[in-house]
């Protein structure tokens, strides 16, 4: 099952509840995203006293460093552990208590239009491999589900207040790990695109639709939808239609939505039923296109 957001909650993972958080001001979508470190006591890593921070249940006596921190109100939408589990306190439809006094491009108050997530970890050590592959994960889903433009650093908001996450956070390994996710991911929603569109041109072939020289330069002009004034349907398909589609897959670019090619192409074929197997994968690529 692919993980999904409900309710700004993500879907199989451990979730646990914060007080800390209220209401976005007017409701607004996050648009940034804010990565930090954190451990308690500082450095040490694999015990239950963030979760007790991030709820108001650390223990000021249980060790020194807690004494000082203890009272503060503070939350994240999630916390990734060394060992990549993965951990919900606040709705991201929420307003998080993770930023504090903070501002990003002149924007103030940035737990306001923000989702916070703390790694397990601190300044002088380096993050686990699973740590990087998570986050690219929740990243990716986040990006899917909310209007997400930039992703920072919680010193880059509060710069000469935060250091986190510190100079062992690898930017351009997280960066390229996301890339790496959204390609793959981008080529596996294209390959029966691509496939359909193969198939096409292996049917014109037999057919003997396809073209060995291209229309004239002045047919490539034409404004007029499937070029219908200057190109027959099957040069469109051949000279237009194919190539920019393949273009658009090369490039791992978000395919055209909701296109109808059928009606055009029943209608230019009509009565010539040596076209039907060209016109039923035509059919096939227009009931791809629609979501
Ligand atoms: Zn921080």
């Amino acid at each position: 099952m692919h993980p999904e957001i409900i309710d700004g909650f993500m879907t199989g993972i451990k979730q646990v509840a914060s007080p800390y958080f209220n209401d976005r001001p007017d409701n607004q979508l996050p648009t940034l995203l804010v990565i930090h470190n954190i451990s308690l006591p500082p450095d040490r890593y694999g015990g239950p006293h963030v979760e007790q921070l991030f709820t108001g249940q650390l223990d000021p006596n249980e060790h020194p460093y807690f004494a000082t921190i203890a009272h503060l109100e503070v939350s994240s939408h999630f916390f990734i552990r060394r060992t990549g589990e993965l951990i919900q306190f606040v709705s991201c439809d929420k307003r998080a208590w993770h930023a504090g006094v903070s501002s990003y491009h002149g924007r103030k108050n940035c737990n306001d239009f923000s989702i916070g997530i703390e790694l397990e970890g601190c300044d002088t050590e380096s993050f686990t491999d699973v740590q990087y592959q998570v986050l690219a994960k929740l990243t990716e889903l986040l990006f899917q589900f909310y209007p997400l433009t930039d992703i920072v650093g919680h010193s880059d908001i509060a710069p000469g207040r935060k250091t986190d996450p510190g100079p062992y956070f690898d930017w351009i390994r997280y960066r390229t790990l996301i890339n790496f996710n959204q390609e793959k991911s981008m080529l596996e929603q294209h390959l029966p695109v691509l496939q359909l569109l193969n198939d096409i041109e292996s049917e014109m072939r037999k057919t003997s639709l396809w073209q060995t020289s291209a229309p004239e330069p002045s047919a490539f002009e034409s404004v007029e939808p499937f070029c219908v004034d200057r190109m027959h349907a099957h040069e469109w398909l051949q000279w237009i239609f194919l190539p920019r589609m393949k273009a658009l897959i090369d490039m791992r670019a978000e395919l055209p939505t909701n296109f109808a090619l059928h009606p055009y192409f029943e209608e230019a074929f009509k009565e010539q039923d040596e076209h039907n197997k060209l016109l039923e994968l035509i059919k096939q690529l227009d009931e791809l296109s629609q979501n």
